[in-house]
């Protein structure tokens, strides 16, 4: 895409977020998801939960050092805040790929009481009964809502995920699976570390440039480049079809906001994980 083209494009995207919390648990949420019915959706904050330092305390992922207990019970916190069922969680699988899964109430606890899925970053579904869950520590996400054939999906994306072009996999699965009109999704990103906050060597910046034919990183120190994640973001979505005006940027970084994020660079590698979740009621 253009540089001109996605400035146009960019003036007519929506920008920001709006914060609230509920039991003690903090959450952010696109304005223009939170304001339609049917949808339950948010990123979650990391107050609120029983995980001691450097976990503390809304820890939101299993595996890491913290105990499996405290994160079951951080998710009970979760889902009574969030007004979901523990029972419909339903979360990816990540490894920094761009593969998107679909799926239903039969795949409820998955991560959970019962086997993980396959490795997935990404997750469609039209199944009321079910709660999308991602996880994130910097990284990026993407949630969008279709409501015409009321499908949902929610996505994971670091740097590897965003050049993949994970947010046009995800838009293409509900097309595929759903079929959703582009034209009619409504689409956010969550947190995730800002373009000051992220900096990265030149070669990668170069890469997403000749990827997505545009400015996405700003001239840092002397070989590196300051990257900006949520621009390829936006572009992938504007390349899958979704309106500029159906699009959020929330613009809120993860490394900058210590007390509300965790953040896996600020933190330098052991810290805990937020969640993004997204629910048809
Ligand atoms: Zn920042």
């Amino acid at each position: 895409m253009r540089q001109a083209e996605y400035e146009a494009f960019a003036a007519r995207i929506h920008h920001g977020y709006e914060y609230g919390e509920n039991d003690g648990v903090g959450f952010f949420r696109a304005v223009a998801l939170s304001k339609l019915p049917g949808l339950l959706h948010g990123f979650t904050a990391r107050m609120g939960g029983v995980s001691a330092p450097p976990f503390d305390s809304l820890n939101l992922t299993f595996g890491k050092v913290d105990a499996r207990e405290n994160v079951e019970r951080n998710f009970e916190i979760f889902c009574k805040a969030a007004n979901v069922p523990y029972e419909s969680l339903c979360i990816i699988n990540f490894e920094h790929g761009t593969h998107v899964a679909a799926v239903t109430h039969a795949d409820c606890g998955r991560g959970f009481s019962i086997e993980a899925l396959p490795p997935c970053d990404g997750l469609v579904t039209n199944d009321p009964e079910v709660t999308l869950v991602s996880s994130h520590a910097d990284c990026g996400a993407f949630f969008l809502y279709d409501p015409v054939r009321r499908a949902i999906g929610i996505a994971h994306a670091g740097w590897k995920g965003m050049l993949g072009r994970i947010g046009k996999n995800l838009v293409e699965a509900m097309v595929n699976n759903y079929g959703s009109n582009p034209g009619d999704i409504i689409a956010s990103n969550g947190p995730c570390i800002c373009r000051d906050c992220y900096e990265v060597d030149a070669t990668l910046a170069a890469q997403f440039e000749a990827e997505f034919g545009l400015d996405c990183s700003a001239q840092g120190k002397p070989g590196k480049h300051q990257l900006d994640l949520e621009i390829p973001a936006a572009v992938q979505l504007l390349e899958a079809g979704i309106l500029p005006e159906h699009i959020t940027l929330m613009h809120a970084c993860t490394f900058e906001l210590p007390e509300f994020l965790f953040s896996h660079r600020r933190a330098r590698g052991t810290t805990g994980d937020m969640a993004g979740f997204i629910k048809l009621v």
